[in-house]
């Protein structure tokens, strides 16, 4: 029986196995199905994870911390997990080889994905000028151009915080009206910096070794416009990674919210007894490495307190 199973091993997971380690907790497995780190080893720029004066690399960031956090005896299993459910006052968690493991206490870390819009151009320029995060690589085109894509509450929030760094900031959307909230659609009708790009697709993101030059964006008339701008920030949804909480009948083991995040307290306890959440997965998270690694070690702190009682 483990004290504690921990399902992600990228900032969130490793910080929560650093703690619940260094906090006394014996039986801690860390379940990562690829390289310990997350999915910021795909960023080629961070600048915003302090105490670093150096703009990094993801892989640089990452790169100490398993080495770190496993200094106290966190296990890292390189395994997919399949699923936890409940079984008794514990939980079982299934790994995608069919291997069942029993824990006392779970922190789900598993982070989200953004989903990708399916451009021509859009792969071969991730990360050098297409981006899903206008916190993290907005400051990179201060003073320039940019386009959003999209045209829920994340583009149009993220197109509103481009346009307090950046020069102008075209908001491309493939239709004439917005799901995102009205307050929302006011603001940025209302901002002189943001020109909206209505009715119209991407056809092609460009560019050559040093990054993005512009897109070609089609209105539906056909009509065809060049925009120069260098950075391209796709905000079309997120798939938040909650399948290892999906159980047979379809529900899940806790409560989530209408877009499947995990809905926690301030001590990343979910409604479920022993059953944490932390880093991109929860409701309301900033998406953002120090927040997950804040989180992870809020969760383990919680284990150990429900332990300690
Ligand atoms: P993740 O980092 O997503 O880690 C989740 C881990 O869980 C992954 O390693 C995954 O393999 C594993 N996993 C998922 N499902 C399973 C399963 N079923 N079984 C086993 N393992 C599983 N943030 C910043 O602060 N600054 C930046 O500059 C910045 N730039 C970014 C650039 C890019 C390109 C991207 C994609 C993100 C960036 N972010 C940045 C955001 C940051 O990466 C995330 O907020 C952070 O990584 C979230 O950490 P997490 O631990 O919650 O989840
Ligand atoms: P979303 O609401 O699903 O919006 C995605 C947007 O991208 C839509 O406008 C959609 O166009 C467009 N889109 C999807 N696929 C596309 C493609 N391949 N090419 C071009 N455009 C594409 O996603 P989100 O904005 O990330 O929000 C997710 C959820 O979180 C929403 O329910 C949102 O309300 C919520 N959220 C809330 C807040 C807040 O309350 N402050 C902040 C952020 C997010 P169509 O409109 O034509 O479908």
């Amino acid at each position: 029986m483990l004290d504690l199973a921990i399902i992600g091993g990228g900032p969130a997971g490793l910080t929560a196995g650093l703690y619940a380690t260094r906090g006394g907790l014996k039986n801690v497995v860390m379940y990562e199905m690829g390289l310990p780190g997350g999915q910021i080893t795909q960023s080629s720029e961070i600048e915003n994870y302090p105490g670093f004066e150096k703009v990094l690399t993801g892989m640089e960031l990452m790169e100490p911390w398993p080495k770190q956090c496993m200094r106290f005896g966190l296990k890292h299993e390189l395994a997919e997990v399949k699923n936890v459910s409940k079984m008794d006052e514990n939980f079982q968690v299934t790994l995608a080889n069919g291997d069942k493991v029993l824990a006392k206490n779970i922190i789900v870390c598993t982070g989200s994905t953004p989903k990708r819009a399916g451009i021509k151009g859009e792969d071969e320029f991730y990360g050098k000028g297409v981006s899903n995060c206008a916190t993290c690589d907005g400051f990179f085109y201060k003073d320039k151009e940019v386009s959003v894509l999209g045209g829920g509450d994340t583009a149009l929030e993220e197109a509103l915080y481009l346009a307090n760094i950046c020069k102008k900031v075209y908001l491309i959307h493939r239709r004439d009206s917005f799901r995102a909230s009205p307050h929302t659609v006011k603001r940025v009708m209302e901002n002189d910096k943001i020109e909206l790009v209505l009715n119209s697709t991407v056809k092609e993101i460009y560019g050559d070794e040093s990054g993005v030059n512009g897109s070609i964006v089609v209105d539906k008339d056909g009509n065809e416009r060049d925009i120069k701008a260098p950075g391209f920030f796709i905000f079309v949804g997120m798939n938040v990674n909650n399948g290892v909480l999906k159980q047979e009948d379809g529900s899940f083991l806790c409560k989530v919210n209408e877009w499947g995040e995990v809905i926690v307290d301030l001590k990343m306890r979910t409604d479920v007894e022993g059953l944490f959440a932390a880093g991109d997965i929860r409701i309301e998270a900033p998406k953002q490495v120090v927040c997950a690694a804040g989180d992870g070690a809020v969760a383990a702190l919680s284990v150990i307190e429900r332990e300690n009682h």
